[in-house]
């Protein structure tokens, strides 16, 4: 059993990069991807557990790009952590970020709720802010009374402070993973068939001829039939088969960590097939 999709501390899990390598090396895991949106801070760390450990780590990333479906979720597989020109345009996208911070912080202000940017980044536990950490400092505070509650009324798009992101288009996201090393994959295809309904191969064909070479066949809200149907599209495709939870710890407690809602049990095997393709 492994899982390529996971959040730390990092970015909006709960779990710091080390204690998630512990909880699935405890958990008879044998390999762990850590994708944390849109920075790769945790990786170096969870590699360092994994090294004591004698676990199978595999860096990664997750990038919110722009497609012609809308955003849509690319991981990136095997990335070098440490690769200048991915932390530039990373660095980039946060610097975006905490002005985005800034102007919400500001926006809730007017309307009476008051949010210090302290307050957050403890709310957050490490340097990445956003969404969900207002979300949960939103009810702690009592302003909003469930945590989807904040989102539909403050958070979500059209909500009262709401501001969009920066984004990279889906083609430059696909270059950055492939430049420093990694493998693209789309994540949770089912959000982009959701957005782009009849068109959705049609899609799917525009990120494939942008590079993109993975997609996750194995998510926590798919059904044996969605499985069966992204399985045929990655034959298809030509596309490499990942799999994951998108583990976020306490943030969604009803996803475990390999096993999602209950019953997933990703195969090994399509790990190898992607460390084939890389070698
Ligand atoms: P951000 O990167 O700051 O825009 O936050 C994005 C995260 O917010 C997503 O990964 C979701 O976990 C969460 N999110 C976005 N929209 C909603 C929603 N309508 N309800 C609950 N959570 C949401
Ligand atoms: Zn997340
Ligand atoms: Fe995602
Ligand atoms: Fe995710």
């Amino acid at each position: 059993m492994i899982d390529l999709h996971t959040h730390t501390t990092a970015s909006d899990g709960s779990f710091s990069p080390r204690d998630l390598v512990h909880l699935a090396k405890a958990g008879g895991l044998q390999a762990m991807a850590i994708t944390d949106h849109d920075t790769v801070a945790g990786n170096l760390e969870a590699l360092e557990a994994a090294m004591e450990l004698g676990f199978e780590l595999v860096p990664g990333v997750e990038i919110s790009a722009d497609s012609t479906a809308g955003t849509i979720h690319i991981v990136g597989l095997f990335i070098r952590p440490d690769d200048p020109d991915m932390e530039a345009v990373l660095t980039e996208l946060r610097v975006f970020r905490e002005e985005r911070n800034r102007k919400m912080v500001a926006r809730l202000a007017e309307l009476g709720i008051h949010l210090t940017p302290q307050e957050l980044v403890m709310e957050a536990g490490g340097d990445l802010v956003g969404r969900p950490h207002f979300a949960a400092l939103l009810l702690k505070k009592g302003h909003v009374k469930t945590y989807q509650e904040a989102f539909d009324v403050y958070l979500k798009s059209g909500g009262k402070a709401y501001l969009d992101k920066k984004r990279l288009p889906s083609d430059q996201a696909i270059a950055m993973i492939k430049d420093a090393g990694g493998i693209p994959i789309l994540a949770h295809p089912f959000t982009m068939r959701e957005k782009a309904k009849d068109g959705f191969e049609a899609r799917l064909r525009e990120l494939v001829d942008q590079n993109l070479q993975g997609i996750e066949v194995y998510y926590t809200d798919h059904s044996h039939a969605d499985v069966v149907f992204y399985a045929d599209l990655a034959r298809r495709y030509n596309l490499l088969i990942s799999g994951g939870t998108d583990f976020h710890g306490a943030v969604k407690p009803d996803v475990q960590l390999g096993r999602g809602r209950g019953a997933m049990n990703i195969p090994y095997e399509i790990l190898e097939h992607m460390k084939e393709t890389l070698s």
